[in-house]
């Protein structure tokens, strides 16, 4: 599927399998800025209430917090 908007992965941080969503432009920008990404598709956000972090797709270890101001 190529328009999935949601899916259900592992998030390090929840310790839980939970919904992630694609990056928003603002988010996408900053991960581009903060680590250096330069291909960010792959990128997922969890959804749960709280949680602000973005995990890779494939490499679970890959993930960063994104700072307070990105809060839901
Ligand atoms: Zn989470």
């Amino acid at each position: 599927m190529t328009n999935e908007v949601e899916r259900e992965r592992h998030c390090p941080t929840c310790k839980s399998y939970e919904q992630h969503r694609h990056l928003t432009p603002e988010e996408d920008a900053w991960l581009r800025k903060t680590a250096g990404e330069t291909y960010t598709y792959d990128w997922w956000r969890c959804k749960k209430t709280g949680c602000r972090t973005l995990r890779n797709h494939g490499v679970e270890s890959r993930n960063v917090q994104l700072p307070e101001d990105f809060d839901d």
